[in-house]
């Protein structure tokens, strides 16, 4: 028996589909080699591999971990793995076996904390497969328990104990308040718009390390109210400021986000569509360790968290807003390339949130926006 483990349901259901992959992660990524597997490759003696391993692997300067990035491949000017065959499958692996694929090769999209000493296990949603496996469900996403230990070549990507954070109220309470972040998402009684102002409230209320209100406290703002032609004007311009190929390096994200496609002004955001939007925050709730995973400000924890659903639900209603199977297949692949262009940028939300902030006067101001 092993320590005890956490993972959403979607994990244990996820198998790469390489080949027929239409986003694949060793396209347009950085590949990193461990240190074990970049000596590994220094004694591999198949000709073809030999070469490419001489001409494209070379160590990283920079390395941080050497479990994660001692070595690097150099992509190819097109921006595939240099590995990667005409049939988009890895030919190291092909022809040398899985056990010589790189910790990051092997694990990805899988992520892995360590909570107060719980293991939990998410995907990450830049991989179609995993963004497909978690979004395209009706019942909500769900942390289920099981055991089990780190495997060897796992990558732990935070290693959270709340007693390392005396006197930061966000991280001290992290698992509590995550707990009630994901019962407001998930409250399907109220439209999603609803229920992230109820979260808005409930972070303004555990500001400053007062005691948060219940789920649904007497907070809810009135707010400054604006129209929603007046909201689509103002992610029109976030939209064309901070998607641009200048801060973003991803085509297809840039392509389904093209100034030029204005948002829908009217109707009602259908519910199956919602749903999607509601699995992908959870998701990334249970994966990003929100709210402390980026911030220490309660209001900048939500308000972060808002600028994603906010920027994913403005590209939405650019597309099809039928929510029918078209328009939610859309709809996944919007979040999938939003989570590739976005997840390793580490300014891209802060430079958004200081701009917010610079152009209008106060949070409340920026929650009614977010609002959308
Ligand atoms: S992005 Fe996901 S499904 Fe596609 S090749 Fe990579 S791991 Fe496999």
């Amino acid at each position: 028996m092993g320590s005890k483990t956490m993972m959403t349901d979607a994990y244990e259901q996820f198998a790469c589909i390489g080949g027929i992959c239409p986003d694949n992660c060793c396209i347009g990524w950085q590949v990193e080699l461990d240190k074990k597997t970049f000596q590994s490759y220094q004694l591999i003696q198949e000709s073809e591999l030999k070469k490419k391993i001489r001409r494209y692997v070379y160590l990283n300067p920079e390395a941080m971990d050497p479990s994660v990035d001692y070595g690097l491949v150099e992509l190819q000017p097109n921006r595939r793995c240099p590995f990667l065959n005409s049939e988009n499958l890895c030919s190291v692996q092909l022809e040398k076996g899985e056990a010589y694929l790189s910790n990051v090769c092997a694990g990805y999209p899988r992520m892995i904390n360590r909570v107060e000493g719980v293991l939990e296990y998410s995907l990450t949603l830049s991989c179609p497969e995993a963004a497909r496996l978690v979004l395209d469900r009706e019942e909500p996403l769900k942390w289920i328990p099981g055991s089990g230990e780190l495997g060897r070549r796992q990558i732990l990507n935070v290693d959270y104990r709340s007693s390392d954070y005396s006197g930061q109220f966000l991280a001290e309470n992290l698992v509590m308040l995550r707990e009630k972040t994901v019962d407001i998402l998930q409250d399907r009684q109220f439209s999603l718009a609803r229920r992230i102002r109820l979260l808005g409230d409930f972070f303004e209320a555990s500001d400053s390390g007062r005691k948060p209100l219940s789920k649904h406290g007497k907070m809810e703002i009135a707010g400054e109210e604006y129209s929603q032609s007046q909201k689509n004007l103002f992610w029109d311009k976030i939209n064309s400021r901070f998607n641009t190929p200048e801060y973003l390096d991803s085509q297809r994200y840039l392509d389904k986000m093209k100034p030029s496609v204005q948002p829908m002004e009217k109707g009602t955001f259908p519910k199956k569509l919602e749903m999607i939007l509601e699995n992908y925050l959870v998701n990334y709730v249970f994966q990003s360790l929100f709210p402390s995973g980026e911030s220490r400000d309660p209001q900048d924890a939500f308000l972060k968290l808002g600028i994603r659903y906010a920027l994913v639900k403005y590209g939405a209603m650019k597309i099809s807003p039928g929510g029918d199977e078209a328009s939610r297949k859309q709809l996944i692949e919007l979040i999938q390339c939003f989570s590739k262009a976005t997840e390793h940028h580490f300014t891209y939300f802060d430079d958004i949130l200081d701009h917010i902030k610079r152009q209008t006067g106060n949070t409340r101001q920026i929650r009614t926006l977010i609002e959308l």
